[in-house]
């Protein structure tokens, strides 16, 4: 018999998972395809979110504008059910939902998309990259965590730029909410780490095909997964999930 659910937080990463592309590549094969291949060939000399920043950097010289960026991003694939499947989550009549974004992407990239797709007040809190445009129209980015400080040591082997499992027990810790189901919708290799911090009531919502089902696959049982794992390819499955969850009273 399942327990009552009165409270839960759903966590989304961004890229592939929320939105059905990835952002920080979506740019550069709009406006840049050269830079875009020059990235794929370096991305494993550097670390990704300096490399995204260099990439910027060189947009910004090429006279690409703002604009541009904020055109590029708003006509990013993003599906339909998943607007859907959120916007219904969220106004359910129970549980009372939280969302939270744990993402590798950047602010102004995430928050542009959102606000492009009426969801800019889907989240409590959005955990990524820091990015700002300067006054010449400049979008610097900056790992979330900042490589002259102290760095996360994560075990679970996570990027340099943020440890997602870190994160999430951080916002546990500041909003001091016991959730009674967390529910983490993602797809690549960073959010295996947050995965592996979850309860046997909690549930992975993984995308197929990509790397987090493959370390789920081959790593999961060693790490100590105990959560409950359901898989989806599109955004319309990831949605028949949503719905098929137990004690979700949807308003009519
Ligand atoms: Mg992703
Ligand atoms: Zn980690």
């Amino acid at each position: 018999m399942a327990k009552q659910v009165e409270r839960q937080l759903i966590v989304f990463d961004f890229d592939w998972s929320l939105a059905d592309q990835d952002s920080d590549r979506w740019v550069f094969e709009v406006l840049a395809p050269d830079i875009r291949r020059k990235m794929k060939n370096t991305k494993e000399e550097y670390e990704w979110t300096d490399l995204v920043a260099q990439g910027l950097r060189e947009l910004h010289e090429r006279g690409i504008t703002r604009e541009d960026i904020e055109g590029a991003l708003r006509i990013m694939p993003f599906h339909p059910a998943m607007i859907r499947a959120v916007k219904a989550m969220k106004t359910a009549a129970k549980p009372q939902t939280t969302f939270l974004c744990l993402s590798s992407a950047n602010n102004v990239y995430i928050s542009t998309i959102l606000e492009s797709k009426g969801l800019q007040d889907l989240f409590t809190e959005i955990v990524t990259n820091r990015a700002e445009w300067d006054p010449s129209g400049l979008l610097k980015v900056r790992r979330h965590l900042d490589p002259n400080g102290p760095q996360h040591n994560c075990p679970v082997g996570c990027n340099p730029n943020i440890c997602k499992g870190q994160e999430l027990e951080a916002f546990l810790k500041r909003h001091g909410t016991d959730y009674d189901r967390i529910i983490y919708v993602g797809d690549g290799s960073n959010d295996f780490c947050p995965a592996v911090k979850l309860r046997s009531q909690d549930m992975v919502l993984c995308r197929k095909y990509r790397s987090l089902e493959h370390r789920i696959t081959q790593e999961g049982k060693k790490a100590g997964l105990v959560c409950q794992v359901r898989y989806w390819a599109g955004a319309w499955e990831a949605e028949e999930n949503f719905r098929q969850l137990p004690n979700v009273v949807e308003t009519s």
